[in-house]
């Protein structure tokens, strides 16, 4: 644990992530939570306790160190590791806590049937197939020379096939997602025919919710697992819509003051007030990932209104326009993210300010000390 150096807290909900869990298994069938990355910085070990009540049967984490932590910390499903086998310890891990790692590579392959072998433990995989994001994976036109090496693994259960859609969030490249799955169906097609069983799982968030042509055994859904919409600002938005957000960001206001008119606030005096103003200053800065972007920007809230931030972020503080707001005193709770009223700030809008995704905002905020709900 560091040493506190703020007063922001992030306050998770991971009965919600359990909610969206269930609705994304009710609209798009068996669903692996993906949970990488610290839950998207939900904190991963809270959330997969509150997945393994639910009955959680698969969860994907990155690292394999991450999806060792789960396990010992008793998570009984299957754990994934997207990541897969990096670091040379990684391949005996795999084998003894029983981590499903994503596999596209040939040397891979073998050195977790050695490790299995001498462990006298049978090693599942997910073999992870690159049909268009030209990251990690074997080539679909690998396949057949693939095959034999699986077959001469004799401790390696080949449990599921994997790829992943580059722009399943985007409605004017369908024909890319499609093809994407059709390279996928190749694959997965001549492995059935070879006579492996496994599931395959192509589809993450935005494919689950936009593409129900693509769903193959299981989805992969991250981001709507905690809330986030994949399609803010699209003409799909209404699809990734009805999740709860499961992050919310509160610091306190530190201190009130007047702003006068044609007095400027922060550093670089990028705020010149207009008129007369008041002013909070509040708790949370770059140090705590409120980006230094955001200056001028975003929106909080305070006493269930929303608030604009003024001038530039600094490292610990930022100001705030709380001249509609009466009644503000030192110590009153700020939302960043979230809070109480009707219409608290979502994490979409921050990711805007920034030109940034949801994604990266839940990361980063998540770092902050965390209160779990
Ligand atoms: C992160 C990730 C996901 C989840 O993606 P979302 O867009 O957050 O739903 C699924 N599969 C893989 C391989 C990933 O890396």
């Amino acid at each position: 644990m560091t040493i506190p150096f703020n007063h922001l807290e992030a306050i998770i909900h991971p009965d919600r992530i359990v909610q969206n869990w269930r609705k994304l298994e009710q609209i798009g069938g068996k669903a692996y939570a993906v949970i990488k990355a610290d839950a998207y910085g939900h904190g991963v070990l809270k959330v997969t306790e509150a997945l393994e009540r639910a009955h959680a049967h698969t969860i994907c984490a990155g690292s394999v160190e991450e999806a060792v932590a789960i396990r010992k910390n008793g998570f009984s499903g299957r754990i994934m590791s997207l990541l897969g086998p990096q670091l040379d310890q990684d391949y005996a891990l795999c084998a003894t806590f029983q981590i499903i790692p994503f596999v596209g590579q040939v040397p891979q392959l073998r050195r977790l049937d050695a490790s299995a072998a001498a462990a006298g433990l049978r090693q599942p995989v997910a073999l992870k197939f690159d049909t268009g994001m030209n990251r990690l994976g074997f080539v679909p036109e690998q396949v057949a020379s693939v095959l034999p090496e699986i077959q001469s693994c004799s401790h390696v259960d080949v449990c599921m096939v994997c790829s992943h859609l580059a722009v399943a969030d985007d409605s004017s490249e369908q024909n890319f997602t499609h093809k994407q799955g059709q390279r996928f169906s190749t694959v997965v097609n001549y492995l059935r025919d070879a006579g492996l069983q496994f599931e395959a799982s192509l589809s993450s968030s935005p494919g689950l919710l936009a593409h129900p042509e693509l769903r193959f055994d299981a989805q992969r859904p991250g981001i709507s697992l905690y809330g986030g919409n994949p399609f803010w600002g699209t003409e799909n938005e209404a699809l990734g819509e009805g999740f709860v957000p499961a992050m919310e960001l509160r610091s306190r206001v530190y201190q009130v003051h007047p702003l006068k008119k044609g007095e400027t606030v922060s550093y670089g005096r990028t705020f010149k007030a207009e008129h007369d103003m008041q002013v909070a200053i509040v708790g949370g800065g770059y140090a705590d990932n409120i980006l230094r972007c955001l200056s001028n920007r975003t929106l909080v809230t305070i006493h269930e209104k929303r608030a604009r931030l003024l001038g530039r972020v600094c490292m610990q503080m930022a100001a705030v326009d709380v001249s509609h707001i009466s009644g503000v005193q030192p110590g009153d709770d700020v939302w960043f993210l979230g809070g109480p009223g009707e219409n608290p700030v979502r994490v979409e809008e921050i990711a805007d300010c920034c030109g940034t995704i949801s994604y990266e905002v839940l990361c980063l905020f998540g770092q902050n000390q965390r209160r779990f709900a």
